[in-house]
């Protein structure tokens, strides 16, 4: 039975699992530090939205993360009606061919054509199954599922327990967006508009303004705000476990996984990069100091970054306490994002070429995203196409060679630039 790590002992550092919802998101959570990535493809995933990989790309995909030592486990997590199963063999067995490192599922359906039809695959519940408590756990393990994915609205405490009492792999999410219901299982959005969240198209309703209607007065709202812009009073805050690092990794969990398929990859390269950097900084700490894991603070650099890549607030959820009306944010369902990307290194050199992302112009002051928590602040000396043309005003979409001072030379393929947002309004300096 795996144990939680002992005093005098430092802990196994978990796989740090992000999500990619295409191929340059894979690549950007590789290149950020990803120890494994997660997908779908255009079948039996959810997440309709999120691209999704066909069978070329996903081949791709499971190429360039295994070039980079990266596992991928591929989403077979939809909530399966009959015709959904006439193909699931030929797609279970593709995925087995092209060596994917493992399965999503939440279906017991699904899991015995796995079991059956590719019985050395590995198989991870999905957090769509909820689980909630050891038997259920200690259930789905004997079915021949390896990992299990626990219920975002489990405690500290109660993971501790899971982990005494089962072998299995544990895997915890630490970071993205939350339900206000058990993980998906909600039809908010199919009542709503139609779109079933448990087929991977959720709307989103819980993120929409509200009012009240009392039934003998058809027609009249009566406005529960918070503000006058309205109160979204299903609309949680964004889960960040970044500070319970230390705990999570004492407790034995051995995948940290990050929610977000449907995000940029300035939010996957952003927050996986901090959690990177921080599962190494733990990594390098004394053994002593996993004596009290409570007592480990982590710096505060890797929040403040964290804040820079866009969230509607953060929330630890359940995992010290029930979550009450200050985990929910009523003002507005936006996500705060104070930075924005502008390009996308794609060849290094003196003058990298870049891939805007975000309108651009000489004399900017902008910053390149380290592998790390390292930054470079650069501004822009001069732009030019890829011929040599001089250009004032980059558009997304363009390849530019861009002239930076400092020089721009640690600047790798895939890395990101980005700017603070509203910086190009307040540039003071022009060349
Ligand atoms: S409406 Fe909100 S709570 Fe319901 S499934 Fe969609 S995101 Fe989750």
């Amino acid at each position: 039975m795996k144990k939680e790590s002992r005093k005098e002992e430092a802990p196994v550092m978990p796989e740090l699992l992000a999500p990619a919802g295409n191929f340059e998101k894979l690549v950007t959570a590789v290149h950020y530090g990803a120890d494994a990535v997660y997908f779908g493809g255009k079948k039996f995933s959810l997440r309709a939205k999120a691209g999704n990989f066909d069978e070329q790309t996903m081949h791709q995909g499971v190429q360039f993360a295994h070039d980079h030592g990266v596992k991928v486990y591929v989403t077979v997590n939809i909530i399966a009606h009959n015709q959904d199963l006439d193909d699931l063999e030929r797609y279970l067995a593709g995925l087995k061919d092209m060596q994917v490192d493992g399965i999503i599922l939440s279906d017991p359906g699904i899991l015995s054509y796995a079991r059956r039809v590719v019985p050395s695959l590995p198989v991870h519940l999905s957090t769509q199954a909820n689980v909630t408590n050891h038997a259920s756990a200690s259930f789905w393990l004997s079915q021949g599922v390896c990992r299990l994915n626990l219920a975002r609205e489990l405690s500290l405490a109660e993971i501790r327990e899971i982990r005494r009492k089962v072998a299995g792999e544990l895997e915890v999410f630490v970071h993205g967006a939350l339900c206000i219901s058990y993980s998906g299982r909600c039809m908010l959005s199919n009542y709503m508009t139609d779109r079933d969240a448990n087929q991977g198209s959720c709307s989103h309703p819980c993120r929409f303004s509200y009012t009240l209607l009392e039934e003998k007065r058809p027609g009249e709202y009566f406005p529960v705000e918070e503000d006058e812009r309205g109160t979204y009073i299903f609309n949680s805050k964004d889960l960040c476990l970044v500070e319970m690092l230390p705990q999570l990794v004492a407790a034995g969990v051995d995948s940290l996984k990050i929610e977000g398929r449907m995000k940029s990859i300035f939010y996957v390269g952003g927050v996986v990069r901090v959690y990177r950097a921080a599962l190494d900084y733990l990594a390098q700490l004394p053994t002593d100091a996993w004596n009290d894991p409570a007592g480990i603070r982590m710096p505060d650099h890797f929040m403040e970054e964290i804040l820079k890549t866009g969230t509607r607030g953060t929330t630890e959820n359940f995992i010290n306490q029930r979550p009450g009306s200050s985990e929910m944010i009523y003002t507005s369902s936006r996500a705060v994002q104070s930075y924005e990307p502008v390009a996308v290194v794609r060849q290094p050199g003196e003058a990298p070429l870049v891939e805007i992302r975000n309108q651009l112009t000489p004399g900017e002051h902008i910053e390149y995203m380290q592998q790390g928590m390292g930054l470079t602040p650069v501004r822009i000396v001069s732009m030019q196409d890829e011929s040599g043309n001089p250009v004032t005003k980059a558009n997304p979409g363009n390849l530019i060679l861009l002239k930076t001072e400092p020089q721009l030379s640690e600047a790798v393929a895939h890395g990101i630039l980005r700017r603070q947002k509203g910086a190009s309004e307040r540039k003071i300096e022009s060349i």
